[in-house]
C-alpha cells in the first residue's frame, strides 16, 4: 500500500452554528451500545420509550409520533408527500430558506403552491395567511416554519393554526430548530402535523427526523385516493412498523435510535421548563453582549429565537476572515448567511448542549478579539461586561 489511512482525528470544535450542536458524551456512549435486531423485543421497548419521550418534548398525545430515518429534510418531505396529492392546494409561508424548501417539495408533489411571503428576518403575518385562504378556496395545508434557522425568526403558531382550522385546512409546522429549545406544544398550539430534527436543540447527531401527526392528519392520510409517491417515506406502511404490528418496512437505524432516546432522556431529566429557561437566559445574555459590542441583530426582540441569533455583518468586515479565524484560532464554528443573506449575516447557535454561559463568554470574547483586528471599532470588554450584567439581573 502506498497510502496510509490514519485514525480519525478531527479538531474538537465548539459547535455554535445553525446545527449540528455539540453532543453530550452520554449520547455518544449510547451509540456504542451493542447492536440488536430491529425486531428484537428489547428494541421494540426502546422504540416505545423513544415515542413516549418524543410525545413529552413535542407536547402532544398524538399516537403517531415516530422518528423517520433521515435528517430533518426527510421529515419535511414525509409530512408533505403523505398529506398532499396531485392537484391539492397548499399555502406556504416563505420568509427564509426552509419555507422555500417546503415550497420546492410541494411543487414536486404536483400540488398547487400558494406562497405567502415576507421579508427575510420578519415573521409571516397571520392576516396574510388569512387573505390567501380567502382568495383560494379548498386549501388543504397551511405550512409554516416555527423557527426559521436561516434568519433566527420565531414564528408564533397559535393564531395561524386557528385561521387554518377556520378554513378547514391542516397546519404543518417545521419544528426542526425549535424542538427542545423553545416550547413547541403541538396540542396547545393546534399543530396538526410536524417534523423536526435531531442535531439542533436536541443535541443528538444528525440522522433522524421526529414526526408527529394528530388524528385529523392521520385521517387525511387514510383517505388518500392515490399511493404516497415515495415508497421510503410512506407513513401508511411505516406506521405499521412503529405501531403494534411491527411489520418490517426498512431496517431501523438502531444506533441512531439509541442516540435519540438518550438525548431525549437528557431533556426529560433537565425538564422542559428548565431547558427553555436556559436557552432564553443564554440567548439573552449573548444578544445583549453583541449589541454592547456595537453589532446589530437582524430580528426584532419580540420574534428573536434564543437558540439561533442572526447578526448583521458590519460594513467593511470580511465574513470569511472572521469565521475562519473563529474556527482556526478558537475552534468555534458559527454559520454564515444563506440565500439572499449570504455574506451579510452571521448565525450563532446556542442550541442544546451548546447553550452554556461558558460558550456565551467565549464566543463574545473571541469575536471581540477578531473584530479588533478589522476596521470595525470595538470597545474592549464591553460585551462580556454587558453579558455579565444580564446574567446577574436574570438568573
Ligand atoms: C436544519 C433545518 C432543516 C433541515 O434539516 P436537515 O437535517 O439539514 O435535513 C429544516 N428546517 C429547518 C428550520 C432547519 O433548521
Amino acid at each position: 500500500m502506498c497510502k496510509e489511512y490514519h485514525d480519525l482525528n478531527p479538531h474538537q470544535r465548539i459547535l455554535m452554528g445553525p446545527g449540528p450542536s455539540n453532543v453530550d458524551s452520554r449520547v455518544l456512549k449510547a451509540m456504542a451500545t451493542p447492536l440488536i435486531g430491529h425486531l428484537d423485543p428489547d428494541f421494540l421497548e426502546i422504540m416505545n420509550e423513544t415515542m413516549e419521550l418524543l410525545r413529552y418534548v413535542f407536547g402532544t398525545e398524538n399516537e403517531m409520533t415516530i422518528a423517520m430515518s433521515g435528517t430533518g429534510s426527510s421529515g419535511m418531505e414525509t409530512c408533505l408527500v403523505n398529506l398532499l396529492e396531485p392537484g391539492d392546494k397548499a399555502v406556504v409561508g416563505i420568509n427564509g430558506l426552509f419555507g422555500q424548501r417546503m415550497a420546492d417539495i410541494i411543487g414536486r408533489c404536483g400540488a398547487e403552491l400558494i406562497p405567502v411571503e415576507a421579508e427575510w428576518g420578519k415573521i409571516i403575518e397571520p392576516e396574510d395567511i388569512e387573505e390567501a385562504l380567502k382568495n383560494n378556496p379548498g386549501v388543504k395545508l397551511v405550512c409554516i416554519v416555527h423557527a426559521e434557522t436561516s434568519t433566527g425568526v420565531r414564528q408564533p403558531l397559535k393564531e395561524i393554526a386557528d385561521i387554518a382550522h377556520r378554513f378547514d385546512a391542516l397546519l404543518v409546522a417545521d419544528t426542526v430548530t425549535s424542538l427542545g429549545g423553545i416550547p413547541v406544544e403541538l396540542d396547545k398550539n393546534g399543530v396538526d402535523a410536524t417534523y423536526s430534527g435531531t442535531q439542533k436543540c436536541l443535541s443528538c447527531p444528525p440522522g433522524l427526523s421526529p414526526v408527529s401527526f394528530n388524528e385529523k392528519a392521520v385521517k387525511v392520510l387514510e383517505n388518500r385516493k392515490s399511493k404516497v409517491q415515495s415508497w421510503y417515506l410512506d407513513l401508511t406502511m411505516i406506521r405499521n412498523y412503529w405501531g403494534k404490528e411491527r411489520f418490517y418496512h426498512h431496517t431501523a437505524p438502531i444506533s441512531m435510535i439509541y442516540a435519540l432516546r438518550e438525548a431525549l432522556r437528557l431533556v426529560y431529566e433537565e425538564g422542559l421548563e428548565a431547558r427553555y429557561k436556559r436557552h432564553l437566559l443564554n440567548g439573552g445574555a449573548f444578544t445583549t453582549g453583541i449589541e454592547a459590542m456595537g453589532l446589530e441583530l437582524l430580528v426584532e426582540e419580540e420574534y428573536r429565537l434564543p437558540e439561533l441569533i442572526a447578526i448583521k455583518i458590519p460594513e467593511g468586515v470580511e465574513d470569511s476572515f472572521v469565521r475562519s479565524t473563529l474556527l482556526n484560532e478558537f475552534n468555534i464554528e458559527i454559520g454564515g448567511g444563506l440565500g439572499e443573506l449570504a455574506g451579510k449575516l452571521w448565525r450563532v447557535g446556542l442550541m442544546g448542549v451548546s447553550s452554556t454561559k461558558k460558550n456565551v463568554y467565549l464566543c463574545l470574547t473571541a469575536l471581540e478579539s477578531i473584530l479588533s483586528r478589522t476596521d470595525f471599532k470595538v470597545e474592549r470588554g464591553a460585551a462580556v461586561a454587558a453579558a455579565e450584567e444580564y446574567y446577574k439581573n436574570n438568573s
